[in-house]
C-alpha cells in the first residue's frame, strides 16, 4: 500500500526530554502528532508550543499502564487526526535499587509502564496500521539492555522485554506494511538524567565521567534520538524492521 498522505502519530511520554524532542520533530515533519503523558499540563504546554510553530499537535493525559486510558486516548486521536499510523513508545519509568530491595510491587510497576504500556499502545494502534497497509512503530528501550546495569535489574528487564517485543512484532506485521524498530538510547542529557545525577546514581564522576567514557565525547541530546526516530518512521525506512538502532555516541555498553 501507499503511505497515507496525512499521517497521525502518537508519542508517549512526550511532555519531557526525549519524547518531547520526538514529538516536536515529527510535527515539524508534517505528522499530526498526539502527545500522551501522565503530566497533562506539561503535555498541553508542549502541544501549544508546537501549534505556535505551525505544527499540528494534540495533548492527551494518558497513563500508558492503564489499558482503558490508552484506549480512550487513542480514540481521541482518531477523532481529531484520523487513523494512527505512527507510534513511538517512549514513556518510561526509571528505577535504582539493589535487587534484593526491589519489592514485588516495584517490579510490577516497572513492567506495567515500560513493557506492558508498550503492549497496550501497540495493541490498540496496530489495527489502524493494518487497515492502512502502512505503519511505523519505534520503541525507545535503553543501551543498558546490551550489558545490563547494576541496581537497575527491573528497569533493564523491562527494556529488554521491549527489544524482544520489537523483533517479534516486526516478524508478524511486516507482511501488513508495518515496520517495528527499537532505539536504545545511550547517555542522553534529559531531566531524567539530571535527576539521576543529583541523586548520585551516575557514580562519583557524574555526567563528566559518563561523557569521558563516550567516544564522541559529549552527552547525547534528545534531538539525536528524534533524528533517528524521524528516519525510522519515514517512508524511505520501509526496508528497515526488527532492528536495534543504537544512538549512543559509540558507547555500546
Ligand atoms: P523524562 O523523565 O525526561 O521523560 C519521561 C516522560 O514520560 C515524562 O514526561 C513522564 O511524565 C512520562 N511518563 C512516565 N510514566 C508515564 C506513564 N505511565 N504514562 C505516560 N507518560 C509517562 O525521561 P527521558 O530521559 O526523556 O526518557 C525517555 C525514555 O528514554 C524513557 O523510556 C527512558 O527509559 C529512555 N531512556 C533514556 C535515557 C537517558 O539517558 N535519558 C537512556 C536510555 C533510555
Amino acid at each position: 500500500a501507499q503511505p497515507p498522505e496525512e499521517k497521525a502519530g502518537i508519542v508517549t511520554g512526550a511532555a519531557s526530554g526525549i519524547g518531547l524532542a520526538i514529538a516536536e520533530r515529527l510535527a515539524r515533519d508534517g505528522v499530526r502528532t498526539a502527545l500522551f503523558d501522565l503530566d497533562g499540563d506539561e503535555a498541553e504546554s508542549a502541544a501549544a508550543k508546537i501549534r505556535g510553530a505551525g505544527g499540528r499537535a494534540l495533548a492527551v493525559r494518558v497513563d500508558v499502564a492503564d489499558p482503558d486510558g490508552v484506549a480512550r486516548g487513542v480514540d481521541r486521536v482518531r477523532e481529531h487526526f484520523g487513523p494512527v499510523t505512527i507510534l513511538v513508545n517512549n514513556a518510561g519509568k526509571e528505577g535504582f535499587r539493589r535487587f534484593l530491595d526491589i519489592t514485588p510491587e516495584q517490579w510490577d510497576e516497572m513492567l506495567a509502564v515500560n513493557l506492558t504500556g508498550t503492549f497496550h499502545c501497540c495493541r490498540l494502534v496496530l489495527p489502524d496500521m493494518i487497515a492502512a497497509g502502512w505503519g511505523r512503530i519505534v520503541n525507545i528501550s535503553s543501551s543498558s539492555t546490551h550489558g545490563g546495569q547494576q541496581y537497575m535489574a527491573h528497569y533493564v528487564a523491562s527494556k529488554t522485554g521491549m527489544v524482544g517485543l520489537t523483533k517479534s512484532l516486526a516478524l508478524e506485521f511486516g507482511p501488513s506494511g508495518v515496520t517495528v524498530n527499537t532505539i536504545p538510547p545511550g547517555f542522553i542529557d534529559t531531566p531524567m538524567t539530571r535527576r539521576n545525577d543529583a541523586r548520585g546514581r551516575l557514580g562519583p564522576g557524574g555526567i563528566e565521567e559518563a561523557i569521558a567514557r563516550t567516544p564522541v565525547r559529549r552527552a547525547g541530546r534528545p534531538e539525536d534520538i528524534a533524528a533517528a526516530c524521524a528516519f525510522l518512521v519515514s517512508d524511505e525506512a520501509g526496508y528497515v524492521t526488527g532492528q536495534v538502532f543504537g544512538v549512543n555516541g559509540g558507547r555500546n555498553t
